[in-house]
């Protein structure tokens, strides 16, 4: 039987990719238009016809360590055209979930963030936790006076809790990463990476920060906008929150920032960047649910969660400015709660994404596949 490859099909892998928004897979029949329309997808090797066989056969190990996953942006011009309405963006969507649970550790957490009926176990934790901290160390009361967050959660309970728990998401997310960059360069066609790896990524996060690739995608154009824009939010509430620690812990200042000092400016165009672009995100998905895939409870998930982060932060500000304490206190502690939920599940949600793809993109770069 020399030359002879015999493929067994997983059942479970088929099961976990349909019941992971990739549910239409079966109708592919390999016309490779997708691949064609494709217009990042690069001339040799294309996608995302392949991951659609291999998707069909169940071929997880393959799959999971399969960069290309990675290098689609979900754009969605392959779903609107393929003759079979088999959603084949949807199904990379499917495919890139489970490449991040099976990099998480521990597996049982992942399987829970990527199931809907443990959300109110996930969501309960951080708040039991928070609550829990209040009440051991005598603030779980409304405080006294002007309302002055550090003195309800203080500061350094806050760090107390987030520090760790964004630790724990680092060293997660870094044990999977590395598993998986170690997996990649051993993938299905075996090229390995080379070249200078500072520069390469210098060059790799550069087209990430300005959605080089992602802004050629033609049928959602403006998901690429609305992407930049929350991204760009993100990035803005990381310096502030960075500043934030900086301020507290090497500078030794520790009173709110006045509305017109640069850092809280900063803030303000974080937070509008960021609601403006998860607005626009919902608007458009739900517009273009019919022609380009309704999106999986991975994607909802992680959009819900970003949206009500943001939403707490502002609203915490605006009630702390008008000085409403029966909403401000709540809404911040919502906003606390929200902001854990998002970093301590990281490595197991849709935002392990901004990792896994910076690697693929920069392995791409390093295997001459045209990135
Ligand atoms: S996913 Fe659709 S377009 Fe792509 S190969 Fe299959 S049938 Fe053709
Ligand atoms: S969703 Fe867009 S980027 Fe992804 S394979 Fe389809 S056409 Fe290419």
């Amino acid at each position: 039987m020399a030359g002879v490859t015999v493929i067994k099909p997983d059942l479970q892998a088929i099961k976990q990719i349909m019941a992971s928004g990739g549910e239409s897979v079966k109708k592919c029949f390999q016309c490779a238009t997708c691949s064609v329309v494709c217009n990042i997808s690069p001339d040799s090797k294309p996608f995302p016809r392949k991951e659609m066989i291999q998707a069909q056969w169940g071929l997880k190990e393959e799959l999971v360590k399969n960069p290309d996953i990675w290098l689609c942006h979900q754009c969605s011009d392959c779903t609107a055209y393929c003759p079979r309405g088999a959603k084949p963006g949807e199904v990379l969507g499917a495919l890139r979930q489970m490449c991040i649970q099976h990099y998480a550790t521990p597996p049982l957490l992942a399987k829970m963030v990527g199931d809907p009926r443990s959300l109110p176990l996930l969501i309960a934790f951080p708040i039991l936790l928070l609550l829990a901290a209040l009440k051991l160390t005598g603030h779980l009361a409304i405080p006294a006076g002007p309302i002055v967050y550090s003195k309800f959660f203080p500061t350094l309970l806050v760090d107390f809790i987030f520090v760790p728990a964004f630790f724990f998401a680092v060293a997660v997310l870094a044990k999977g990463v590395m598993a998986y960059w170690k997996d990649i360069n051993v993938n299905p066609w075996k090229v390995k990476a080379k070249g200078n790896l500072v520069g390469n990524l210098i060059a790799t996060l550069t087209d990430i920060l300005w959605h080089n690739r992602f802004r050629k995608c033609e049928v959602t154009y403006q998901r690429s906008t609305n992407h930049l824009l929350v991204l760009f939010g993100f990035i803005f509430l990381l310096i502030v929150t960075s500043w934030g620690f900086l301020n507290e812990w090497v500078l030794h200042h520790d009173s709110p920032y006045r509305i017109y000092e640069p850092i809280k400016l900063l803030a303000m165009v974080g937070t509008a960047a960021l609601l403006y672009g998860i607005y626009n995100i919902i608007k458009q998905r739900q517009a273009n649910a019919e022609q380009a895939g309704a999106g999986s409870y991975f994607d909802w998930m992680f959009i819900y969660v970003v949206l009500v982060v943001g939403a707490t932060g502002l609203l915490a500000w605006l009630f702390r400015l008008v000085g409403i304490k029966i909403l401000a206190y709540p809404t911040y502690f919502l906003h606390l709660s929200s902001v854990f939920f998002l970093f301590f599940y990281a490595p197991y949600t849709k935002m392990a994404h901004m990792v896994y793809r910076t690697v693929a993109m920069l392995y791409a770069r390093m295997s001459d596949r045209g990135f």
